[in-house]
């Protein structure tokens, strides 16, 4: 009862790549850099089995931005030519590359890292892919013309990679949307369509993160415009509940976020938000353990997973493993608080 797991990203050590940045340039280049990002992957590993973490990830040191990680590995997309969009509608600018031709794979996205993992853990472990809609959002088009047969093209990518990262053994693959928190219409419209295209034929657990965004200045300004209840979830949380994905990582600690809107989810898998990304101040397990007993009043105790509420790559290290140590702590606390009568 109550596992732990992060959403995806950890800090970069500072010799692999510049800290404290959401687009970090690698220190390393070369074969130094394929050794930088495996002897990273292995020191995430370690850490997050120290802070009592059951499902481990690679912590996503070998891409330098969670989308941007994936789309290198694609072909149809020039990235000598990136142009500035207003991205998550217009919330902040970004530069990205631009869709060119038909999309196809190169190879293996994540083959190396996956299994170099896999080998050097006995924990659960999941892998993180930007989810369809998120990808659509952060590339420019200039080939399909449109985001819906984009998104669709994408979403068979996917699911080659994450067929093999099944077959690498990896546990829980998760789809990072958090786009589906901006344009909420379109999530019953296509973006689930997209993300079951996404998962077809998996037999592992599946995921899809939701989350408010990275502690990032844009996205903090962003929530201050949201008023007092944050109830985008409450447009998705429904179709949600009827899709095939297994569980839904959400955005909790320090949010406006109606914890009633979980139940919305009834019949998922909830990976609740217990550790806020956006400040540095570290929650105590008292402060965890009562996130988690929060989440416990909407969602049945046995489908509560305690997680974070986004990824911490542009955070510091000092504080994220912190952080960490006290999500395990604190739902190691939530076990012994809750966990009579267990269901
Ligand atoms: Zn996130």
């Amino acid at each position: 009862m109550f596992e732990t797991t992060i959403a995806g990203s950890l800090p970069k050590p500072a010799w692999l790549a510049e800290p404290n940045k959401l687009w970090p340039a690698w220190r390393l280049a070369g074969a130094e850099l394929d050794d930088g990002k495996r002897d990273a992957t292995l020191l995430m590993l370690k850490l997050q089995e120290d802070c009592g973490i059951d499902v481990v990830t690679d912590g996503e040191q070998s891409r330098q931005h969670f989308v941007h990680g994936f789309l290198e590995f694609v072909d149809g997309i020039d990235f000598a030519h990136k142009v500035e969009i207003g991205i998550r509608a217009d919330r902040y600018k970004a530069m990205v590359p631009q869709v060119v031709g038909e999309l196809g794979l190169k190879g293996r996205v994540h083959g190396r890292e996956a299994r170099l993992a896999r080998a050097h853990t006995r924990r659960k472990l999941k892998f993180t892919l930007p989810g369809p809609m998120t990808i659509v959002d952060t590339v420019a088009d200039a080939h399909y013309g449109d985001r819906v047969k984009m998104a669709m093209a994408f979403a068979g990518l996917l699911n080659a990679e994450a067929r093999a990262l099944a077959a690498d053994g990896v546990d829980v693959i998760q789809f990072d949307e958090p786009a589906f928190n901006v344009y909420m219409a379109e999530v019953a419209d296509w973006g689930i369509a997209a993300l079951h295209r996404a998962i077809e034929g998996l037999t592992c657990v599946t995921a899809v993160h939701i989350c408010y965004g990275y502690g990032i200045k844009a996205n903090i300004d962003w929530k201050a415009t949201l008023g007092g209840e944050w109830r985008q979830y409450e447009a998705i949380f429904p179709a949600l509940a009827k899709s095939r994905i297994g569980q839904v990582s959400v955005e909790c600690r320090n949010a406006r976020v109606p914890m009633g809107l979980l139940k919305l989810l009834d019949g998922k898998d909830v990976q609740v938000g217990v550790i806020d990304v956006a400040t540095d101040e570290v929650e105590t397990p008292d402060e965890v353990a009562a996130v988690i007993g929060e989440a416990a009043k909407y969602v049945a105790k046995n489908k509560i997973i305690a997680g974070t509420n986004c990824g911490m790559a542009p955070m510091r290290w000092d504080i994220a493993f912190a952080k960490l140590e006290a999500l395990g702590k604190g739902a190691e606390l939530a076990r012994k608080k809750f966990g009579v009568g267990e269901q």
